[in-house]
């Protein structure tokens, strides 16, 4: 961990995170628990949710009002970091994407009403929720092009549309949908963000995608694709005000961006240490351990060179926004997403090749992180969207304008899971 952006609280928290994982949590991370029905595994993570309570660990992210710890982002992106280190850290903990991005939106944007019925019961890990943005027909890397509606009729938004990539819609109690309410608006003003339960009439999930071999039915993971037909809401479940949607969703944006790096160098650090693990005491049979080969020395070397420098740049991007804003340091925000994502990928692989056949076993967590992680260079912004934003910024600086700067700003707000 990063002692240049230690506080009093991360000094106190993440010990005492970290011991309770390797507890409570690392005996679970089976080859039943991780390829097996959320479901079933829920029932044990809730018994381990009510002991985070009990250590007051609990709601980590909210602030001192929520009954939260009142953390800044850089701090909270130190959490984040420790709970990645295990697949049901973020869930157990509940801060687990989409949850916490909902969680922050509904807690800064939505009516007393909305609170009181949605995001109460959020808070105390009772029910979830998803984010519906994305859909099939239209590239959701320039998501002010979309076929989702909702009309006003009387009190209530009638919405039809298709989504998919819905992730943790199976189980969820209610879906944030992002759908065209002003359609003769300009772009970034044409679409708004509505609360939709999940038992409302015309709501259906069509199927759990299956990405890479899994269903992950039940699974606060599963990407669901969900179609909305006829669906009627009370106009009273909208957040904010019409039209806001687009600005709803940057504002989830910078914040997203930071839990999502820091779960990935969480990750990518505890691949390092199983790839170590191996390296030091895999016997080749000829009188030396792997780790004596230099190739696996190099991988070592490169990983840790790595997760040390994407740490760093994600935390001076948090303690950034902290400070500034989240516009004011967009072209950092852009750097970290796909630096990230790729050293993550990188380390995983790495730590694979070094386990040989073992490594592509579900016996340990290398290959469910293998293919639950390749997203990452996809959501959240595809990683190629942020380095054209990025080089064009950099660019402007050298007098060069770029004719698609318009529509590739648009292209950033590419949505945040
Ligand atoms: C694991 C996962 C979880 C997700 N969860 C959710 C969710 O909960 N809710 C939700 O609404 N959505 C979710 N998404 C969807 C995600 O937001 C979209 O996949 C993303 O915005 C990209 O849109 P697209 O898939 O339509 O790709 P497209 O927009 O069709 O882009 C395809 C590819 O084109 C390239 N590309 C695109 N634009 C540019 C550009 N300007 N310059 C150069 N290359 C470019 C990129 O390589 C990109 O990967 C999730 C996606 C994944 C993978």
């Amino acid at each position: 961990m990063e002692e240049l952006f230690a506080t009093d609280k991360t000094r106190d928290l993440l010990p005492r995170i970290k011991e309770f994982l390797v507890k409570e949590i690392y005996p679970l991370e089976t080859a039943k628990n991780i390829t097996g029905k959320f479901s079933e595994l829920a029932v044990i993570l809730d018994q381990k949710r009510e002991l985070v309570k009990q250590l007051g660990l609990w709601g980590l992210q909210h602030t001192e009002e929520e009954g939260g710890h009142g953390l800044t982002l850089c701090e909270f992106g130190q959490v984040s970091e420790v709970l990645a280190s295990t697949p049901f850290g973020h869930y157990t903990f509940n801060c687990q994407a989409p949850d916490i991005g909902n969680m922050e939106l509904i807690g800064k944007y939505a009516s007393q009403a909305i609170k009181d019925e949605y995001l109460h019961p959020l808070i105390q890990g009772k029910i979830r929720s998803c984010f519906s943005m994305t859909e099939p027909d239209y590239a959701g890397s320039n998501p002010v092009n979309m076929g989702t509606t909702a009309v006003r009729d009387g009190d209530e938004y009638v919405i039809n549309g298709r989504k998919w990539f819905t992730s943790s819609a199976d189980g969820a109690a209610f879906a944030v949908v992002m759908a065209v309410t002003n359609p003769d608006a300009s772009p970034h003003k044409r679409a708004s963000q509505i609360i939709v339960p999940t038992n409302t009439k015309g709501f259906k999930i069509e199927r759990n995608i299956c990405i890479m071999g899994d269903h992950e039915a039940d699974h606060w993971s599963s990407h669901a694709e969900v179609t909305y037909t006829d669906v009627r809401v009370p106009v009273s479940n909208l957040i904010a005000a019409e039209g806001m949607g687009f600005m709803l969703a940057q504002e989830r944006l910078g914040p997203g961006r930071i839990h999502h790096c820091m779960r990935w160098i969480g990750t990518s650090e505890r691949c390092l240490d199983l790839m170590c693990r191996r390296a030091a005491t895999r016997d080749m049979g000829d009188g030396t351990m792997l780790g004596e080969k230099q190739i696996v020395q190099f991988w070592i070397a490169e990983s840790r060179a790595e997760i040390d420098a994407a740490r760093l740049m994600v935390l001076r991007t948090a303690d950034n926004i902290d400070k500034f804003g989240a516009s004011a340091v967009r072209n950092q925000i852009s750097e970290i997403k796909f630096f990230c994502a790729k050293i993550m990928l990188d380390v995983i692989d790495r730590a694979i090749q070094t386990y040989g056949a073992y490594g592509i076993t579900d016996d340990l967590l290398l290959s469910f992180w293998y293919r639950h992680e390749r997203g990452a260079r996809i959501y959240d912004g595809a990683d190629e969207v942020h380095k054209s934003a990025l080089a064009r910024s950099i660019l402007a600086g050298y007098g060069l304008e770029t004719k698609k700067k318009k529509s590739s700003d648009e292209a950033v707000v590419a949505f945040s899971r």
